[in-house]
């Protein structure tokens, strides 16, 4: 029988509320309730047997079961975390790590950050006292060998999110297969939310190459458990669109508009690709439901994608009042990693944005891509956690049938390999091609990323960390372009300017862009313009904070984004602190950007691009691999197109774009990377 979820908790108020005054009693009774309802609660004992008796567990369990929230509990309770032990639960998404920490330590009336913390790149809410159960990005676990090689603190790692796959849980897996083999006694629980288990399985099994299936001292069965949580989900009606659908933001918008004028109660979730489609979709639907007006009150809009801030995760997993309706614009950051409660019908894009990577060409960037067969059920089942649902999707059948691939590729066959081979050499493993991969990544790629690193001065004719640099570069937390630029800008003396460019390209944009008109954001910008390009006018801009005492006002002022801004603060301090771990001396350069953009080639040579001589649209193509590439027109040199430029990155929408751009000399590159453009013929670098 179903379980009715919502119907005895009037209006749910304290039932979801995230502070922690919910823990009156009423609402820690109805949390209490919350969590014996869940699906995996049926089978805590079974898995605490299994963890107890095997080295690996391969648990499966639909989304929303609550393997995340509830396992890392039920191994705390039956004693894992004694003795100074800790419990560790890893996510491939920085956010989800944050939602699922507070809502456990919510759920065990704890403070967040003590007897249960979380960690991610550049915020640590953790103590080393006190914190028992402890959440963070796979990336960061592998950050955590470079200290402790064998993991030691940990009793128990849970390997969470394993259907995706990402390039950093593939390298985790490999090396807690690894750590294992030393480490007996350590337990790993691997849990997905599809069934792939039997070629995890596979990969964890070393019974068959030992004698026995036990492990001598330790009594413990070497070959994975595998449990499969029965979940619950209401079943999902699923719609398509009968024509393919040339914008998928407008028929979102539309298909929202129509779910609302004409559907039961119940909150709607949308599936969008990234940050600039899901705020573009968020201002449209704003002026739809004006127009709307008097027919429809109460739609609550609200975008979910990393990078929010806490006060607007919140709102997202706060419960919807009575008579509103909720409307969540979200990445697929809510395919399988979170859960909000009360949604009843789910509109599906069909894309996602994926990294790509090609190794001809040497151009990795960001795509937005049509989603797998896979992606897609599960994105349906999302309308089917409180009762029967209906699902969107705007695309066709004969599409979703004929065109869309049935799983997708692991991410490390589809990005570059540069970090990750240099956090393996970080760790001592030198033949990466020879590494237990559970997908092995292609030889092209890896060729490539050995190739760049060689350039960087990372790794040596043996392909051996150099020391210092390579070490160097390997212990501060960023891709190792930026970590080069950090360094060279040690011998340049503009250090303190480069660790501020640093920190605001590793946040996604320090601009507000969704308020006023392009026109308006446009004129801001050229108040701190720098004729050399954005990476300049970054300091422009965060020199103006400072002055301005990290001012709200001046920054709405100037459609600066607050947040963004305390958040930059905030990671240029730790890079400060990791920069003088690592003996880099603290110095400005007084504004000579001509040494600035030294030190940025110094890291990012590989990504040079010249103005096409007949091209009058604005077209540049890569010194390397000639990819055809164009300004983009968030970019301060948009519509300027100096002749010698450097990329950050690339987004591919119709064309390749190149986000935050600075001018160069290019004879700069060869001083930066010989090796690099030797083969070069000399007189492709005159001006
Ligand atoms: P799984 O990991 O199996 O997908 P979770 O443990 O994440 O499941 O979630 C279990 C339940 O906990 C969800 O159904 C949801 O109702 C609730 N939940 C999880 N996180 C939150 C949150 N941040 N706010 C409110 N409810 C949450
Ligand atoms: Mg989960």
């Amino acid at each position: 029988e179903k379980p009715q979820l919502l119907d005895d908790e009037e209006g749910g108020v304290l039932f979801f509320s995230s502070s922690l005054s919910s823990s009156s009693s009423y609402g820690y009774a109805s949390l209490e309730k919350q969590r014996q309802r869940l699906p995996v609660y049926k089978y805590r004992n079974s898995i605490l047997y299994l963890v107890e008796t095997h080295s690996t567990s391969i648990i499966v369990g639909e989304t929303g079961s609550g393997k995340t929230t509830q396992i890392p509990r039920y191994l705390k309770e039956a004693g894992w975390a004694e003795g100074g032990r800790v419990i560790a639960c890893t996510q491939p998404r920085r956010l989800a790590v944050q939602a699922v920490a507070s809502r456990v330590a919510e759920e065990m009336g704890v403070k967040l950050g003590d007897e249960v913390g979380y960690t991610i790149r550049f915020e640590d809410l953790t103590n080393s006292e006190l914190t028992r159960v402890k959440f963070l990005t796979d990336g960061v676990l592998l950050r955590e060998m470079m200290t402790d090689p064998l993991l030691s603190k940990y009793s128990v790692i849970m390997v969470d999110e394993a259907h995706e796959r990402s390039i950093s849980t593939d390298i985790l897996l490999g090396l807690l297969k690894k750590i294992q083999r030393r480490r007996p006694e350590l337990r790993l629980i691997i849990a997905s939310a599809t069934i792939e288990a039997k070629s995890m399985a596979a990969f964890f099994d070393t019974s068959k190459k030992r004698r026995g299936s036990e492990d001598k001292q330790h009594g413990l069965k070497t070959e994975p458990a595998i449990l499969s949580v029965e979940g619950r989900g209401y079943n999902v009606q699923v719609f398509y669109a009968e024509e393919p659908v040339p914008d998928y933001l407008r028929a979102a918008v539309s298909t929202v508009m129509s779910i609302h004028n004409q559907e039961p109660p119940g909150d709607i979730l949308v599936f969008l690709t990234g940050q600039d489609d899901i705020d573009a979709a968020v201002e449209l639907l704003t002026e739809e439901a004006q127009n709307n007006g008097k027919s429809s009150p109460g739609l609550t809009i609200l975008p979910l994608y990393s990078g929010l801030s806490r006060a607007d995760q919140d709102l997202v997993f706060s419960p919807t009042p009575r008579g509103k309706r909720k409307v969540v614009l979200s990445t697929n950051i809510a395919e399988t990693s979170l859960t909000l409660e009360g949604v009843v019908y789910v509109v599906d894009s069909g894309f996602s944005k994926q990294r790509f990577y090609n190794p001809i060409t040497d151009v990795e960037n960001l795509i937005v891509a049509p989603i797998s067969k896979a992606s897609a059920r599960q994105r349906a089942g999302r309308a089917g956690r409180v009762r029967p649902g209906k699902c969107y999707r705007l695309y066709t059948e004969e599409y979703y049938l004929k065109e869309m691939s049935t799983e997708g590729i692991p991410e490390i066959q589809r990005t570059s390999l540069v970090s990750s081979v240099i956090q393996l050499k970080a760790l001592g493993i030198d033949n990466i091609l020879g590494f237990d991969w559970p997908a092995s990544p292609s030889p092209e790629a890896m060729i490539r990323a050995l190739e760049v690193l060689y350039s960087l001065g990372v790794v040596d004719d043996d392909a051996k960390l150099t020391s210092p640099a390579g070490f160097q570069i390997a212990e501060i937390p960023l891709d190792p372009m930026i970590s080069k630029m950090i360094l060279a800008s040690n011998e340049l003396g503009c250090s303190e300017e480069i660790l501020t460019i640093a920190a605001v390209l590793s946040i996604q944009s320090i601009w507000v862009s969704s308020r006023g008109s392009q026109k308006e954001l446009d004129e801001a910008k050229m108040r701190f313009a720098a004729a050399e390009g954005d990476h300049v006018t970054f300091l422009n801009v965060y020199k103006g904070f400072l002055k301005c005492n990290k001012s709200p006002t001046w920054c709405h002022k100037n459609f600066v984004n607050y947040q963004a801004m305390k958040k930059v603060i905030e990671i240029r301090e730790q890079l400060r602190r990791t920069a003088q771990r690592i003996g880099i001396i603290l110095k400005s350069c007084d504004g000579d950007t001509q040494v600035v953009r030294k030190a940025v080639t110094a890291g990012y040579f590989a990504n040079a691009c010249r103005l096409e001589a007949f091209s009058h649209s604005g077209m540049y193509k890569t010194l390397r691999g000639s990819q055809e590439v164009y300004i983009h027109p968030s970019s301060i040199l948009f519509r300027v197109n100096p002749k010698w430029i450097l990329f950050h990155s690339l987004v591919s929408t119709d064309r390749q774009y190149m986000r935050n751009v600075i001018t160069i000399d290019p004879a700069w590159l060869i001083e930066a990377a010989p090796h690099f453009y030797r083969h070069r013929q000399p007189d492709s670098f005159h001006q």
